[in-house]
Parts: C-alpha cells; structure tokens; sequence
C-alpha cells in the first residue's frame, strides 16, 4: 500500500491550516480490499502472476472483493489453489476494524473505524462514517482525512488534533464496511442487527464526500477511490451519485471536474468575505470571488448538473433575509442548487441553530428565486452523526487548547 499523498499546500501562518502527519505504516500483510485494478496488478506482479494473465486474474479479484464482498481467499472459487495460496501468504482481505457501532432511532448508523497510525503496533486512528437511509435513496457518507487540517469554526471535526490522509484503500473499504454491517453482499450470511435488501436492490444507493476531512486536500487517493467505487463492474454506484464537497479549494475544483467527475458541493455558509473568513478560514486564502469562478468553470457543470451549495444556518449569524437575497445575487448564473443544513451543535460548540421559522423564511425567498432549497433535515443526531459532528474518541483537543486556537483564528 503507498504512503498517503503529502498535502501540498503550503501551510499558512496562525490557524489556517494545522501540519498534517507524514508517516503512516501499512500493516506487514497489506489487505486487496479497496485496491484500484492497478494496485491489483502490482499485487499479482508480486505472488509471481506473469503478466499476460494478469489482466484476467484482477477481473476475477475484482468480482470477489467487489461484487461478492469476500472475506477469506478460500471462497475465491474461480481463482487456482496455488494463486489463493499465493496470494494468503502475502496479503488479506481485512478490513478496518469496526471500533464501535451505533444505530439511531430514525436508523441512521454509525462506524467508527480503525485505522493503523505511524508506528507498528500502536493504537492508531479512528475515523467514521454514517449511514443514512431515505425513502428513494440511501447514501453513505464517507471521510478522506483523520480529522481535518482545516478549521471551520462551527466543525468538531476541525477541532481533532492529529491529521492523516486516508489511503484511497480505506476510503473504499469504508464502502466495504458498511456493506458487510449492513448485510448488502448478495450470497453472504449477513451479521446480526443487518438490514439485507429485499428487492434485489443494494442498500447504499449514494455516497457523499461529506464525513471527516477536506477531500480535495487528499486529491489522488479521493480520485483513486472513487474510481474504485464507481466501476461498473464492481460496486458499481455511478458518478451522478457520488457527491465530493469542498471548503473550497479553488486551484483543484477544476481538477476535481477534469479528473473525478462526481457531483460538486461547495461549502459557502456565508455571503461576506469578512464573515466567510470567520467561519471557513480557508477563505482568507481562496476568497469568494475566486471559489464561484472556479464553480462557473467546473467542468461538466450545467442545469441538469448542478453544483450544491452548502449554507449551515447559524443563529444571527448568517441567516438574515439580507443574507438569501445577497446569496441569490452572488450564484446568478451558476447552475445551482443551495442545501441549508440546520447547525448541529456538539459539546463545546459556540454557536447557535437558528431558529425554524427563520430557516423557514430564509428557504422561503431561495425557493421564490428560483432554486430548490431542501433544508437538509438533521439525521442520527442522537448519535452524533449528524454533518460535521464526526469526530473520533481519541485525539481531542482540550477545552482550553480550543478557546486558544479561536483566540488565534480572531486575531489572525
Ligand atoms: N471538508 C469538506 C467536507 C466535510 S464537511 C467541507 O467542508 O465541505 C461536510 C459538510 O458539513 C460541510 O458543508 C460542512 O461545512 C458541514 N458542517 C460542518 N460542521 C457542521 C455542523 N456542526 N453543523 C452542520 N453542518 C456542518
Ligand atoms: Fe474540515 Fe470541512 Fe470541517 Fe471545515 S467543515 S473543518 S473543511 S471537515
């Protein structure tokens, strides 16, 4: 397994953005699942597969991991006993290990994930990812980073200390995961408390970008796994499905566009440089002017796909009619959709939800000028799994470490 991509961006001074870790050592038998064709071959180069049958023989692991969910090489029926042999004595199908499980009453679910750290044989990294199940869909909303090198002042995510990037494997494994959980492999004893379609169709439907972590700051893992995910031969869930969202890193939205061609979400959450600069500090790098030409310009973007904008509504804080009527005026032109998201406080949070009625009004002169305005209705929140309230158990900062990195980000 390669070492997780550096983040190339240069660090800013103050808060901006926090170091993320370098090292990350992948465990002495690397685990197939999650790996791209291309990791595939690597793997079959290695257990001594020749290379002209080696394009056959990731087929076939790509069948079991991906369409059949194996979890032990034995079961690989179409693949010789030599090559399962092979295969078992270099690598595993493991996945993370699931630290913890929780299921909300409106069925939402939880996973918290762990993941090797930098050193062998320590604890590691803890990352989630959540389940959530519509009446016409079901997404799974997934993290590329541990924590968040951002700080967005509303976030518990930005709030975590450590920084790693996920490997594009356990980005897809996070898929895998909550498949096994959920009992979603055709043919496969599903576990207990698993929900096991019953129409034939998969229980993941959608996948939104949208759990820990900035995804474009972990581009080519991000771009890795989501091939992975959406290959038609395999898992199988297409590109208009998948949703990346970004705080707004301006020089790889294009890329994004180009490269991965999901669906685009942009974090905007306030109409003001001085007030975006608050909230997503990264503006102060990547101010709003610069982001919506970067959206105008997204490749791929038109009235049938439409980039969704993100506007968390904060009590008095963003959420005046002022505010709709500037937000209607600064994406004229942009095919656009705009999700307010309610803010789900978390312990130690200093902001406010603002109150219904205001959502409501808000919503109510969006939807007058044209945009579809859901209000994104807060799932699991029992469990702590609404947006942005992702955050592993270890790895937090203190209170006071907290108070100290606002009073930075005021005075930055
Ligand atoms: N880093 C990326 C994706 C992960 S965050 C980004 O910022 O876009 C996913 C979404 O949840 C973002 O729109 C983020 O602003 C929002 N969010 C973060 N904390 C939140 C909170 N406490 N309440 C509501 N939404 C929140
Ligand atoms: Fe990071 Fe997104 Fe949270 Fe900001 S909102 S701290 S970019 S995860």
């Amino acid at each position: 397994m390669a070492a997780p991509d550096r983040v190339t961006e240069p660090v800013a001074s103050g808060v901006l953005e926090k170091t993320p870790l370098e090292r990350y050592v992948a465990p002495a038998k690397p685990s197939l699942v999650g790996m791209s064709r291309a990791r595939l071959s690597e793997a079959l180069a290695a257990a001594g597969v020749p290379e002209r049958q080696r394009k056959m023989r990731v087929q076939q692991l790509w069948h079991w991991l991906y369409l059949r969910g194996a979890t032990s090489f034995d079961e690989m029926t179409s693949v010789s006993k030599e090559l399962r042999a092979e295969l078992a004595n270099r690598f595993t199908l493991d996945r993370p290990e699931v630290a913890a499980e929780q299921v909300s009453v409106d069925g939402t679910r939880k996973w918290l994930l762990r993941l090797p750290g930098e050193h062998p044989g320590e604890r590691g990294h803890e990352v989630e990812c959540v389940y959530i199940p519509e009446a016409d869909r079901a997404t799974l909303c997934v993290s590329s980073q541990v924590g968040c090198t951002l700080n967005c002042s509303f976030c518990h995510t930005g709030t975590q200390r450590l920084v790693r990037n996920l490997t594009a494997e356990e980005i897809v494994a996070q898929v895998i995961v909550a498949r096994d959980r959920l009992g979603d492999w055709p043919g496969r004893m599903p576990p207990e408390g698993a929900i096991v379609p019953t129409d034939g169709g998969r229980l993941v439907t959608n996948i939104v970008m949208m759990g820990m972590g900035e995804p474009l700051y972990n581009f080519d893992a991000v771009r890795e796994a989501l091939q992975v995910v959406s290959d038609g031969d395999g898992i199988a869930i297409s590109k208009r499905r998948i949703t990346l969202s970004t705080s707004g890193v301006v020089p790889m939205i294009e890329r994004a566009g180009a490269e991965i061609g999901v669906m685009l979400a942009v974090s905007l959450h306030a109409v003001r440089d001085d007030l975006r600069d608050e909230l997503v500090p990264l503006n102060r790098k990547y101010p709003i002017k610069q982001l919506l030409d970067a959206c105008r310009n997204y490749p791929g973007v038109s009235n049938a796909r439409r980039i969704t904008f993100e506007y968390v509504m904060l009590k008095g804080v963003n959420d005046q009619i002022a505010d709709a009527k500037a937000l209607v005026k600064l994406l004229k032109g942009i095919p656009a959709k705009i999700n307010l998201i309610p803010f789900n406080p978390w312990p130690g949070s200093t902001y406010e939800c603002s109150d219904w009625d205001q959502i409501e009004k808000f919503s109510e002169l969006i939807f007058n000028a044209g945009y579809s305005s859901p209000v994104r209705t807060p799932r699991g929140r029992d469990i702590l799994a609404a947006c942005g309230q992702l955050k592993s158990a270890t790895e937090k900062l203190t209170a006071r470490e907290r108070m100290a990195l606002r009073a930075m980000a005021m005075t930055d």
